[in-house]
């Protein structure tokens, strides 16, 4: 059911094993997992623009009270992933 996507030259940060770790969609959620160990975790996507919008919010205290609703909701769709897929 899954589409498995590996990253080319990507380190398992569990396991060290190079090429082994890929990618995945559960649902709208973009997953990272090895298959070698049992490392599993959201591959967050957002990372690259995580800086930007601190940027923002620093220069822009009112604007960034919104911005945060929105991370609060991304949040709670971590916690409940975790808990497992089987
Ligand atoms: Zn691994």
């Amino acid at each position: 059911m899954h589409k498995k996507r590996y990253i080319a030259g990507a380190l398992c940060p569990q396991c060290q094993q190079r090429d082994k770790v890929y990618v995945y969609l559960e649902g709208d959620e973009k997953w990272r997992a090895c298959n070698r160990c049992d490392f599993n975790e959201p591959f967050d996507q957002t990372d690259n623009r995580k800086p930007e919008e601190l940027v923002t919010r620093v220069n822009q205290s009112r604007l960034g009270e919104k911005p945060l609703a929105h991370e609060v909701a991304v949040e709670t769709v971590k916690l409940i992933d975790p808990n497992k897929q089987t």
